[in-house]
């Protein structure tokens, strides 16, 4: 760009070119506050542009910091669009009025979400107070907007600064029928993690629920998607609360596990030990064929800890807010609960994924929201049905413990197995109940041993490396697994025996951090990759 193209201050601003702009000014002081051709003023340029320097120039000379275009926007909306932070806060400290609405009651807030510019909301609300919940003059607000355009990062902060996700419209709209009305999968589902599920009942002017405006708007799936959220909510369909097979959900598989493991045990101990009491079956076998019982009862001790045992909950926002009972007021407590959440390292970083809008805290590292106990949990590996209970940093060594303990009883009691039916194919007169029955204990216990044993390598295996389920399938999605060149990167490994103590130790180990900086993750080194 040849300087001589910048032939107006205006442009001069656009291009962040100092020089040329201190030049115009000297030359005609008053140019700064008059609009060019189009009606828009030197410094929206600037703040579109994020020239910092100029911005504060202009403001040093006596540009009009709320000086509007013919939309009736300032330099703070503009500085919205893109998101320049820099400027805004320049704009900001000079007393620029953020409430400044433009002619269709635009505040700053609202520019913000309609371009998904969640820093400058997160920004304008913790560093400046500003009220990111007002409402526009067709009455919505960022929320709204954000979901109208399918910003999920910025639907997660303001669900989190408690946004009224209830509040319809003109046109009786709530934030969760525009992102219906848009197919915005990801935004309906961040609203409806966040408490919009009563909303899926509310009609707009034409008498439509969000799942009804989806599927006339084309978006079948997502309308489906929603009707069928609605009714599991409601415990309709088979596995609802009230449905035929809601057994099965409510009290998970768990029982049916217990069921198995003492009959295949009975099984064992009557029909397969003492299947060949006329043959000597050898000391060695009868101490193997009780180390079967023993470590059965143990596994089950140890299902039953890992059931009940808290798999790492992590305390949600109302729990923290109510623990601050010195703060008087209860606005200014709640106001000071989220800001305090809030002022994390995580978002200070712009990882609003971290941000869970159920439990309205900023997750650590490691944890994730488990959608069967509706909670974070710490270190979280997956939900286990068989167990009823999630696995996390709370509870995963007893599971380790109970799966090893299982899979040494199926392993031994299988060779118990096949040696009593050798035994007794060597006998003079073959009982074919008995030879059923030994044939048939061998067919269910090696199947579920095979599944057992991979599920104790992989357990093993990911203990000894510091890593869950969860983040060995879904790595693409965490940052903070991911090397300076995109491969896969554990920085919470150290050596073997370390990951180890670590799992069995988790009353000592402290929570995940929320954020790790690259280098953090430079510096783990080979011992995390895999
Ligand atoms: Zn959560």
């Amino acid at each position: 760009m040849s300087k001589e193209v910048v032939d107006t201050i205006s442009k001069a601003c656009a291009y962040g070119d100092f020089d040329k702009l201190k030049q115009f000014f000297s030359e005609d002081p008053a140019s700064i506050n008059q609009p060019d051709e189009s009606g828009y003023y030197p410094l929206q340029w600037a703040a579109l542009n994020n020239r910092t320097v100029e911005v504060n120039y202009l403001l040093s000379v006596g540009a009009s910091m709320n000086a509007a275009d013919g939309t009736g926007q300032t330099a703070l909306h503009w500085a919205a669009v893109r998101g320049s932070l820099p400027v805004i806060e320049a704009l900001m400290r000079a007393h620029a009025d953020h409430e400044m609405r433009d002619n269709r009651g635009y505040t700053i807030t609202h520019v913000a979400a309609q371009y998904g510019q969640t820093a400058v909301l997160y920004h304008l609300a913790l560093k400046w107070n500003v009220d990111v919940d007002t409402h526009d003059a067709d009455g919505r607000t960022p929320l709204h907007w954000a979901a109208y355009k399918g910003f999920p990062d910025t639907i997660r902060l303001l669900l989190t600064l408690d946004a009224r996700y209830t509040l319809a419209d003109k046109e009786g709209c709530t934030p969760l029928h525009w992102a219906a009305i848009k197919g915005n999968g990801e935004a309906c589902t961040v609203l409806l993690q966040g408490g919009s599920v009563n909303v899926l009942t509310y009609k707009d002017v034409t008498g439509l629920t969000p799942a009804q405006l989806a599927l006339e708007k084309g978006h079948r799936y997502l309308g489906l998607h929603l009707a069928e959220y609605k009714r599991k909510q409601d415990g309709d369909g088979l596995f609802g609360r009230n449905g035929r097979l809601s057994w099965l959900t409510n009290t998970q598989l768990a029982p049916a596990l217990w069921v198995y493991a003492v009959l295949l045990s009975t099984t064992f101990m009557y029909k397969v030990m003492g299947s060949t009491q006329s043959e000597p079956t050898g000391q060695l076998l009868s101490v193997f064929s009780w180390s079967v019982v023993i470590s059965v009862a143990l596994g089950l001790f140890f299902l039953y800890k890992t059931t009940t045992a808290d798999p790492g909950f992590i305390p949600t926002g109302a729990d923290t807010n109510s623990k601050d009972k010195d703060i008087e007021s209860e606005t200014s407590r709640m106001l000071s609960s989220q800001h305090k959440v809030l002022d994390s390292p995580a978002l200070w970083a712009g990882n609003w994924g971290q941000l869970c809008v159920s439990c309205r805290i900023v997750r650590p590292l490691r944890a994730k929201h488990c959608q069967v106990t509706d909670r974070c949990i710490e270190v979280y590996d997956h939900y286990c049905p068989w167990v009823g209970n999630a696995i996390g940093k709370g509870n995963r060594h007893f599971f380790l413990v109970f799966v090893w303990l299982e899979l040494y009883g199926m392993i031994i009691s299988a060779i118990v197995g096949l040696v009593q039916i050798q035994a007794h194919l060597h006998t003079n007169r073959i009982n074919m109940s008995t030879m059923a029955w030994l044939v048939g204990f061998e067919v269910v216990d090696v199947f579920v041993l095979i599944a057992t044993a991979a599920l104790a390598i992989a357990q093993a295996s990911q203990v000894a490396r510091n890593v869950t389920t969860n983040e060995l399938a879904n790595w693409h999605r965490y940052k903070y697994l991911h090397g300076p060149d995109g491969s896969f990167v554990n920085p919470f490994s150290h050596s073997c025996w370390e990951n180890c103590t670590e799992s069995f130790t988790p009353a000592q180990q402290k929570m995940a951090p929320v954020y790790l900086s690259h280098s953090n993750k430079l510096h783990a080194g080979s011992a995390g990759n895999v």
